[in-house]
């Protein structure tokens, strides 16, 4: 296993809470590391609502979820904090000498003087297609929410899904120059994406290079060890077999506590309770922010997270470095937070 990062602070979850829990720590000078599951940091506002405005951030009247999260990044980065991305904490271990031990599987382990917990709803996972015999072709013929697409050209791809993650790659695909067999496969023949999108997928659908199919998949077929068809189930009822080399599943993303509910830690309906004065849970040193705790009165906003973060960065300052107790410094006025800004 990987030699431990020490830190003295490690950020469960790189959603705007945790982002800007991680600013708050590092304005107090202590360091941090974040850590998400997802392939980039923004929590929900980049998984679930990157282009749609935000309104309530307080003095900016306007932006969009992934604005929000890119200008969250730049505020922090002056603190050169680390951020592992694609990476899920699964294991959170209090060891004697009071640090945490915090493992990612394979990836990345640190020993964490204090943790925060900013888990949003839980780590992110693609909906999987429920039909035995796919999961053993995952990366290799099947893929969730891929990227990169150039690896497809030239073949049969068969992509599920109606929303615009879905439309999107079908009609990247389709549009390829080497001819690529696409055919998108949805529920219903009814499909969620920005007008421009909708056009361009009726337009590739006319034309013959996109075939559209309404149904589901109900079983897959192995040849060797290559995924060779599924089944797909009509809403007549009728079965066909789809040949195929690969399959892209767009279903979305859900959010799974997982491995929080493993860790030892109170939970209230898969909720964190903590002290409102400290965002601190019941385990000294593990403090809970954002949509992941709560406490009477707790509404599930940015606004709100960005309080709890602000807090609980103070209550821990004060646990791990008593002696820099002091006077409440402003960003402002202060020598001291200027130089950790990088400002002086
Ligand atoms: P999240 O944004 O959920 O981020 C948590 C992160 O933790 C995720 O990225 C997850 O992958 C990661 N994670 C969880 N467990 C692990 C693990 N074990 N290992 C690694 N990573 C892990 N709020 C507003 O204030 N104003 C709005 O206008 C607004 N509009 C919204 C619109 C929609 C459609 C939705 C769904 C929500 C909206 N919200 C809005 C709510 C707002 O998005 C949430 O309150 C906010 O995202 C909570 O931030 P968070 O950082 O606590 O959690």
């Amino acid at each position: 296993p990987a030699t431990p990062i020490d830190t003295d602070a490690l950020v469960i979850g790189a959603g705007p809470v945790g982002l800007f829990q991680a600013f708050q720590l590092g304005l107090l000078g202590l360091s941090a590391q974040v850590v998400d599951v997802l392939p980039q940091a923004g929590g929900q506002c980049v998984a679930l609502y990157a282009d749609k405005p935000i309104y309530d951030i307080p003095g900016v009247p306007v932006c969009t979820g992934r604005e929000l999260a890119e200008r969250l990044l730049q505020q922090i980065a002056p603190f050169r904090h680390g951020l592992h991305v694609g990476h899920e904490v699964q294991t959170l271990r209090p060891l004697d000498d009071g640090r945490f031990a915090v493992g990612t599987g394979a990836g990345p382990q640190f020993l964490a003087r204090s943790v925060f917990i900013a888990a949003g709803v839980g780590a992110f996972t693609p909906r999987r297609i429920k039909v035995a015999g796919l999961e053993a072709h995952e990366q290799r013929q099947v893929f969730h929410h891929p990227d990169d697409l150039a690896p497809f050209a030239g073949q049969r791809v068969l992509v599920v899904g109606g929303d615009e993650a879905a439309l999107l790659r079908a009609a990247t695909l389709a549009e390829l120059p080497q001819t690529t067999e696409v055919t998108l496969l949805h529920r219903r023949d009814q499909f969620s994406a920005e007008a421009g999108l909708l056009a361009r997928v009726a337009a590739l659908r006319a034309d013959g290079r996109l075939r559209v199919c309404i149904g589901q998949i109900t079983a897959a077929q192995t040849q060797g060890d290559r995924l060779a068809s599924v089944t797909v189930l009509d809403a007549e009822g009728v079965e066909t077999q789809q040949a195929l080399d690969v399959l892209i599943v767009c279903q979305g993303l859900s959010p799974r506590l997982g491995p929080l509910a493993d860790w030892g830690l109170a939970l209230e309906r898969k909720l964190l309770p903590v002290d409102v004065a400290t965002f601190e849970t019941a385990q000294p040193g593990v403090y809970a922010v954002g949509d992941i705790n709560t406490y009477p009165g707790k509404k599930k906003l940015i606004v709100c997270g960005f309080h709890e973060a602000t807090l609980a960065a103070h209550a821990a300052h004060d646990r791990l470095r008593p002696q820099e107790r002091g006077p409440l410094l402003y960003t402002t006025s202060s020598p001291l937070l200027h130089r950790r800004l990088g400002l002086a």
